[in-house]
């Protein structure tokens, strides 16, 4: 059993590429270019060096003493909040916008949600030089600020969306819509394991750097490459799937993913979409998602803007339906006591996406020599103002 993806571009059920007619090219090209682009040695190599130089990889896997001894375990934190732009979004980014050159396109365009690739995205563009439109739901740009500036400032056009809810499911039907009408010259740039593919497969491939690290550093640390648990949150998947990349296939290795349950899965304020959601088509691919009866998409909710997006990947709707992955939803009170406790007990500041899978750990029963690596898949700066909400009376 593979949990990877078919000739076909599927996952099990999920995946496939849906797709307008006349994206039906440029999404053909996509699929005959990018393996044979990923693995050519010009690339490898330009690529290596920017994770290496740019980004400051490798990330460190830090072994959390305090927090250890809390959950009984021993818990490793993989570090991509160290990254440049603070979060895993870049490496994937990197990785895109090289490919995007290498296919000999001109222009680049991104969707965002939280803001978060959004500011990848411009980054690359700035470093690689080329043009970039970013579509984003015009209540986000209200509501994220400082990301609409840190876009713009790095020479980026930030595009509102004013149509729907505004937020980010409008902002990617609005990037469908413009590279519908620039498929030649167009790299559409996304940010997470969702979209036709092959983007799932491409931004998971993209992000095996991060499981592709875990391995040797754990070899050096505990003399076997592997853990017993891996944990990570979950949006629409990349940094779980370039957590697990590379033990997919170890049995051994147990994963478990943390999805927002925001207010509770029970309650309409809800993302937990793996495991609440039903099958339906969005962004071009076929995925659990939020849907009402007649398949109207459900607004999700969760405190954190990273982890709202109506659907999960293709990936992990496979992995958690053929139980290669539990899944838990982690609420946001619970994600926000997460945030304060490694915050106090080990002086990291998580992203409140990152605090997901913190949120988690309560929820398992660990062996004390189990080896526990989760993934803090950002910094938490860019969450200080809802965390400073919530100060006065931290939850315990
Ligand atoms: C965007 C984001 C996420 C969610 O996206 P995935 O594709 O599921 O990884 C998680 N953490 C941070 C810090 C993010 O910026």
């Amino acid at each position: 059993m593979t949990y990877n993806v078919d000739e076909n571009g599927f996952y099990g059920e999920y995946g496939g590429a849906y797709i307008p007619e006349i994206l039906y090219k440029t999404v053909e090209d996509l699929k005959k270019a990018y393996l044979p682009i990923i693995e050519s040695e010009e690339f490898k190599k330009e690529y290596r060096s920017l994770l290496a130089d740019y980004v400051g990889r490798p990330s460190p896997l830090y072994f959390a003493r305090r927090m250890s001894q809390k959950y009984g375990c021993q818990l490793y934190l993989k570090r991509e909040d160290l990254n440049h732009t603070g979060a895993h979004k870049i490496n994937n980014a990197i990785g895109q916008i090289l490919i995007a050159k290498a296919m000999g396109k001109k222009r680049i365009i991104a969707e965002t949600g939280a803001g978060q690739h959004g500011v990848a995205t411009a980054t690359v563009a700035a470093l690689m030089d080329m043009p970039c439109t970013v579509y984003m739901g015009a209540t986000d740009v209200a509501r994220q600020r400082p990301n609409v500036e840190r876009m713009k400032m790095l020479g980026a056009t930030v595009s509102p969306v004013h149509s729907g809810n505004k937020t980010l499911k409008d902002a990617t039907n609005e990037a469908i819509r413009d590279w519908c009408c620039h498929p030649a010259d167009t790299f559409y740039i996304i940010g997470s394991t969702v979209g036709p593919h092959p983007y799932p497969d491409m931004v998971a491939r993209l992000q095996s750097v991060i499981s592709e690290e875990i391995k040797w550093q754990l070899q050096e640390k505990i003399g076997r490459d592997y853990p017993d648990y891996l944990m990570a949150c979950v949006g629409g998947g990349s940094n779980a799937a370039g957590t697990i990349y590379h033990y997919l296939d170890n049995p051994k290795v147990k994963i478990v993913l943390a999805e927002a349950g925001g207010m509770g899965m029970d309650t309409d304020k809800t993302a937990a979409s793996l495991q609440i959601g039903t099958k339906g088509i969005l962004h071009g691919s076929r995925i659990k998602l939020m849907q009402t009866d007649d398949g109207q998409i459900v607004e999700p909710y969760s405190i954190s803007a990273g982890l709202d997006y109506p659907g999960t990947g293709p990936i992990h709707c496979n992995l958690y339906d053929t139980g290669r992955a539990k899944v838990l939803a982690v609420n946001d009170d619970e994600a926000l006591a997460a945030a304060f406790e490694l915050t106090r007990m080990e002086g990291i500041i998580p992203a409140l996406e990152s605090s997901h899978a913190l949120g988690a750990l309560p929820k398992m029963q660990f062996k004390a020599d189990d080896v526990v690596v989760l993934t803090v898949s950002g910094r938490g700066d860019k969450d200080m103002e809802t965390y400073l909400k919530h100060f006065s009376q931290p939850k315990e």
